[in-house]
């Protein structure tokens, strides 16, 4: 067996662009073999808060954004805002961690917009997104103020309706979809034609014109997202032309867009053989292909906004599990289980995700064996990591999984009745709780016990 692939030790750490590493910039390991993580000994967090435990390490946090931000500043010649994409882990910290650095926030539903408002953010720098808005998520997005992503007619008709009775106007970006295939997993792809989000591109006009009649709506300008876990440049390159152009056929339509918002989807690295662009290539080729489709189309420079949800978080996470049970199949495999799986971490089951782990006590131990972690679900699926080389597993070990920071507390669920893990937020060797652990009562709490069912009421009726 060779020796561990994972090393968060390794020299070549990327602190620039903190999506092109397994783990989190502030990753070290002491003389006795301990990883830290915001100068926290994971061991300490996890006997503290218990396990399984999301640790968000905040200086990658801060590394993405300003990775993002300054690379604008430098690449793009007009103005820009990044907005973080808070599906990927929506929390009031994440939203006041990513206020205090100067981002706006995408929103997909009231719960998300109400927690950015509440953690601090600038209504006038949020979006709301989704494909089929209630029209209470629209109302709440009209009061405040937030920018609409305008996704289909339906919506269209109802905002009308709404801004109507408000006497009220809305700024709007309409959502396309600009036909730019990508090569990601199916089920997060969205760019191409056959996709549930936005117009399609030959829409386009139609929707145009029929803004242009209706004194309640601001095109603010024009959205588009191809999907997610993108390694490559070239379809964000080829998007902004498409884009650039579109903003031109508003303007020739009476609009004055001036918001050209090309979504998210930089991929990270989740394992050893992942090599993502870094941040600044990522936003360098968009910015030249704006800058350059606006030169060749005589077009003003737009803001340009992108809106990165993954990239930002995903490496900043490290999850904490305690192994318990073990089970050798000789010649076939041997499962180490562990406190948690796919209720904290859907990932794995939903998308065949790939992970990268450690034992954060014994870093450094050479890999011996090849086992397969399991999580404690009733779900055979219910594998976090398949065939991972670690040094010999005991129960009580804790083990580390890496790159956990997106979409994994969005996703959790109860499933099985498992109480959400506890997420701090380590830095300079202080951890802050930022969701605390749900305890078995409150799985209880959304429970209503009809009475003719309750056993220690009335005789129920025969
Ligand atoms: C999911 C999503 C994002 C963020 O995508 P990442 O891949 O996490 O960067 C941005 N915009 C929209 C509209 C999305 O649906």
């Amino acid at each position: 067996m060779s020796s561990p692939r994972f090393r968060p030790y390794e020299e070549d750490i990327d602190r620039q662009s903190p999506n092109r590493n397994l783990a989190p910039v502030s990753a070290e390991v002491d003389a006795e073999q301990q990883l830290w993580v915001g100068g926290c000994r994971l061991a300490d967090l996890a006997a503290h808060y218990g396990t399984p435990l999301y640790v968000l390490d905040e200086t990658t946090l801060r590394a993405g954004c300003r990775a993002y931000r300054q690379a604008l500043t430098s690449h793009y010649p007009g103005e820009s805002l990044v907005l973080y994409a808070s599906k990927a882990h929506s929390s009031l910290a994440m939203a006041a961690l990513m206020t205090s650095e100067g981002l706006g926030l995408d929103v997909v539903s009231a719960g998300e917009l109400l927690t950015a408002i509440a953690g601090g953010a600038n209504p006038r720098n949020i979006v709301l997104h989704g494909n089929n808005k209630s029209r209470g998520e629209l109302e709440l997005a009209l009061e405040h103020g937030v920018t609409v992503v305008l996704d289909n007619w339906w919506e269209l008709d109802l905002l009308e309706r709404l801004c109507g009775q408000r006497e009220q106007r809305v700024r709007l970006l309409i959502r396309f979809t600009p036909g730019i295939e990508c090569h990601t997993h199916e089920y997060i792809r969205t760019g191409h034609l056959d996709s549930k989000f936005g117009f399609d591109l030959e829409e386009l006009d139609g929707v145009l014109r029929r803004l242009a009649m209706a004194p309640w709506a601001e095109v603010a300008g024009l959205h588009a997202h191809i999907g997610s876990q993108i390694f490559e440049l070239q379809p964000h390159g080829d998007l902004a032309a498409v884009m650039v152009k579109a903003l031109g056929r508003a303007r020739d339509l009476g609009h004055r867009p001036r918001d050209l918002n090309v979504g998210g989807g930089l991929g990270v690295r989740y394992v050893a053989s992942d090599d993502p662009p870094a941040i600044s290539a990522w936003v360098q080729t968009v910015s030249a292909a704006v800058a350059a489709a606006c030169g060749q189309q005589n077009q003003p420079l737009p803001r340009l906004l992108c809106e990165p949800g993954r990239s930002l978080v995903a490496t900043a996470g490290v999850t904490l599990y305690q192994v318990g049970s073990r089970k050798e199949i000789p010649g076939v495999r041997t499962y180490v289980a562990v406190d948690g799986g796919m209720s904290d971490n859907p990932r794995p089951i939903t998308y065949q995700s790939r992970y990268t782990a450690c034992l954060p006590q014994r870093c450094r131990d050479a890999a011996t064996e090849t086992v397969t972690v399991a999580g404690k679900h009733c779900e055979s699926g219910d594998v976090l990591l398949h065939h991972i080389p670690l040094p010999p597993v005991a129960s009580g070990d804790l083990l580390a999984v890496f790159a956990t920071g997106a979409y994994n507390a969005s996703m959790a669920s109860n499933y099985n009745r498992i109480p959400r893990p506890a997420a701090v937020l380590a830095h300079g060797g202080q951890a802050r709780l930022v969701q605390r652990r749900e305890t078995n009562q409150d799985l209880l709490h959304w429970d209503v016990l009809p009475e003719h069912l309750d056993q220690s009421g009335p005789v129920p009726i025969r």
